[in-house]
């Protein structure tokens, strides 16, 4: 099959800006030197293109994880076009295609089944997409957003102000014009790029799966740390309407973090998170699946087959009645009409059943690592 066009300008974007990373910037250091301000211009201007990527682009836009106020959307517009990767409408569309056909060849725009390279950059470099560019029917909420249309109409015009005019500006306050033109400018610009490809490429590669292997994505703690937290993207495909990635308290997931603080002081609102009986329940399910397939290698495999099943049984009947307790629990705490005596009957059942569930969990913990080790 003959393959389509290639995209020049993309090539060329990609290739010129490697190469002046690579070379222009070690040699301009080699030759003249950089002090401690052209580090943390370029580690600002990266954080701001990261945040206005993972917290704009994909959980605010792509995902409707929760509602930003108008300067947010301002401010992450004009971060999304500093990043250099097309305009936010054109964004979520194409990733909203790559939730909903996640790994289908034809259909995902960056389908990790196509391998690293095309998941990664490849996908960009030649016309594969050239039968959908202007069409935004998947994104109508967006179409009816005046920043996000704002943005689409003026994209070239943000990206050349910001990609050229952020760094001089930057560079003239400081008196090294072509230093911070090389790193904020270049430097910070290629590593912000290959971050966010990473997500598609990586992010779908290495890891692990703890909550589905119905698709290539996978959780990984140190691509979270490259990405503001988006590497929990196992996670994220099978919850994606939830503004966390990283849902526990030790995972690293600052965009998640100053999601949360934005609403504190009500530039976020309507924040949506998903059931945490639904995300314990994918997490066991998959965890009886991955112990099932372990144990057919032992020889007291029926044996421990039914210890499984009896154990998956009681965890996931107590996780249902410990969530509709701990719910009631929530309502009547607040509910001044309902009496005390009641509260704490309901506390007393709720506090109870806590503590058989984390039992629960333990037995079921031990059972899993027990079968890990065995086989
Ligand atoms: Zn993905
Ligand atoms: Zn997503």
């Amino acid at each position: 099959m003959k393959k389509p066009k290639l995209i020049w300008t993309n090539i060329l974007l990609f290739s010129i800006t490697s190469l002046v990373a690579v070379i222009g910037v070690p040699l301009y250091g080699y030759l003249v030197g950089y002090d401690k301000y052209h580090w943390i211009a370029t580690i600002l201007c990266l954080g701001y293109c990261g945040i206005s990527i993972t917290a704009g682009y994909h959980r605010m836009w792509s995902h409707k994880a929760y509602e930003g106020h108008a300067i947010v959307r301002v401010i992450w517009a004009i971060g999304g076009a500093f990043a250099l990767q097309n305009s936010a409408l054109h964004w979520a569309s194409d990733h909203r295609i790559h939730h909903r056909h996640v790994d289908d060849n034809d259909k995902d725009p960056y389908s990790a089944k196509r391998g690293f390279w095309f998941s990664h950059i490849g996908w960009m470099l030649r016309e594969y997409q050239a039968h959908r560019y202007d069409n935004y029917d998947n994104v109508p909420d967006m179409l009816r957003d005046p920043i996000v249309m704002w943005q689409h109409r003026h994209y070239l015009t943000l990206a050349l102000i910001t990609n050229l005019g952020i760094p001089l500006l930057i560079g003239i306050i400081h008196g090294d014009v072509i230093g911070m033109l090389l790193t904020a400018g270049v430097l910070r610009l290629v590593i912000s790029h290959h971050a966010t490809f990473f997500i598609n490429s990586l992010a779908h590669i290495w890891g692990n799966q703890p909550y589905t292997d119905q698709n290539t994505a996978r959780d990984n703690g140190f691509l979270a740390f490259l990405t503001y937290g988006e590497g929990y993207h196992n996670f994220h495909h099978l919850f994606q309407f939830d503004y966390r990635n990283g849902i526990r308290w030790w995972h690293f997931d600052p965009t998640k973090w100053l999601i949360k603080s934005m609403s504190w002081v009500g530039l976020a609102k309507n924040l949506r998170r998903c059931d945490d009986i639904r995300i314990e329940k994918a997490k066991a399910a998959r965890l009886f699946e991955i112990s099932s397939k372990k144990l057919t290698q032992l020889p007291d495999k029926e044996e421990l087959l039914q210890r499984l099943k009896d154990e998956y049984e009681n965890y996931t009947a107590h996780l249902s009645e410990f969530y509709t307790v701990k719910k009631q629990w929530l309502e009547v705490k607040k509910d001044e009409l309902v009496k005390n005596y009641e509260k704490t009957k309901v506390m007393q059942q709720y506090m109870e059943l806590k503590r058989r569930l984390q039992e629960e969990r333990e037995n079921w913990r031990l059972l899993h690592q027990q079968i890990q080790v065995a086989a």
